[in-house]
């Protein structure tokens, strides 16, 4: 018997969910036969396996529905990180005759932003455009950066720490006057909103299950019809032969499902959780001193709410709303007694005193009305706390008129 949705959780507030998600009941109910009595290896000629590929057809023509392509533009990874590291790594040794210019964000993902770096010691050149305070990329810098050398250009979806959905449409209408390859990190986006992936000229497009309720260690790379990417894993011929290993067929399968209940109820899920975003932020902003609102107000994912509180550490605060079974995640990070701000936080340039205070919550389609609020009054609680023992606050206060 599965445990019944959520019943697991019944002792958290799980506000995570950039993090991971939980596996929903449906998804898991479907990989089960596939860790059980079907086994085979789907490269396999007899039922047993031939089946098993019937089941990656299945799961591809999912997703493919979801992005409204062709279910041979959908190549099964391990992951966002591979899906990243793919395609970067991928267009870079493709096209590396035509040049070696690559343009990205400073606020994407270790997956890119590592890639990137691998490359510059090999070489390329990578462009990191700044983003505003709101953390959108500018569109006219990104044109003006582009040169008769660029190769690609990498820009996430939606972020992961504050939830900016950048103009990917712009971005892909510019780059219709430009050879080089489109790629977006839709990691955070994808299952949580409608991605066309060929209104939007997007050719490279990476995602990752354990994002929208499927598995972990699962995602997958779109990968336009006109584009040819180097085998990314050399072996067997699994995925056209630029993926070799035998596929993880429950996962495939999780992931299809996945896919598909998302998308099946986009509108009124994500439409149910920005309400609750919505109302977190509003509380968060009229009920709470000395913080503020990383990201933008609208144009941001349903699911996050990202604040940065002054006077205190964010990875403190994670620690003591997890004392009070609150999941939530820091926008900084101590080292050797250094708090230091994430990439992302520092890339709006906020002060230092506020960027060290930042503290992320992801909501879920499971997400109440009652964990808002409860959330919402630990933290009172806990910023009360330990503001109070904070000398600068202190000091502050007494010289408050
Ligand atoms: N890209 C983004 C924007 C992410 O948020 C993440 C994970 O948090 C990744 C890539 C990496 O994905 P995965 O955990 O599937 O490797």
């Amino acid at each position: 018997m599965l445990p019944e949705r959520g019943s697991h959780l019944s002792k958290h507030i799980y506000l995570d969910n950039a993090a991971t998600t939980r596996l929903s009941k449906e998804v898991c109910e479907e990989m089960l036969p596939y860790l059980t009595d079907h086994f085979g290896n789907p490269s396999s000629i007899y039922d047993l396996g031939a089946n098993n590929k019937s089941a990656l057809l299945h799961a591809r023509k999912q997703i493919a529905h979801t992005l409204s392509c062709e279910p041979q533009n959908i190549f099964f990874t391990s992951g966002g990180t591979e899906s990243d590291n793919w395609a970067l790594i991928g267009v870079a040794e493709q096209y590396k005759e035509k040049g070696k210019h690559i343009i990205t964000t400073k606020i994407e993902h270790h997956a890119v932003l590592n890639s990137c770096h691998y490359l510059e010691k090999r070489g390329y050149e990578i462009t990191y455009l700044n983003v505003d305070e709101q953390g959108y990329v500018d569109v006219e810098q990104l044109r003006q950066k582009l040169r008769n050398d660029t190769i690609l250009v990498s820009v996430m979806l939606a972020n992961n720490e504050i939830g900016t959905i950048q103009p990917i449409r712009q971005i892909g209408e510019i780059l219709q006057h430009h050879s080089a390859i489109f790629h977006t990190d839709a990691v955070q986006a994808y299952g949580h909103m409608e991605i066309p992936v060929k209104d939007w000229h997007i050719d490279l497009l990476s995602a990752s299950a354990h994002k929208f309720h499927g598995p972990k260690g699962i995602g997958f790379l779109y990968v336009n019809n006109n584009l040819k990417l180097p085998s990314f894993l050399h072996g067997g011929q699994q995925e056209q032969g630029l993926r070799a290993g035998t596929e993880n067929v429950p996962a495939i399968v999780g992931m299809g499902k996945a896919a598909e209940l998302a998308y099946e109820k986009l509108k009124e899920t994500q439409s149910q959780i920005a309400q609750l975003r919505d109302y977190m932020i509003y509380r968060l902003e009229n009920e709470i001193s000395f913080c503020h609102r990383n990201g933008p107000r609208v144009n941001r994912l349903a699911n996050n709410v990202n604040f940065s509180f002054e006077f205190v550490e964010g990875e403190a605060l994670v620690i003591l709303l997890d004392m009070e079974g609150i999941c939530a995640s820091a926008g900084s990070a101590c080292n050797a007694g250094q708090t230091t701000a994430s990439h992302v936080i520092q890339a709006l340039h906020i002060p230092d005193e506020l960027a060290r205070g930042t503290v992320r919550f992801t909501l879920s389609e499971d997400t109440t009305k009652e964990d808002i609020d409860d959330t919402v009054a630990a933290l009172k609680k806990i910023l009360e706390k330990n503001r109070a023992l904070n000398p600068r606050y202190q000091a502050m206060i007494k010289t408050a008129p």
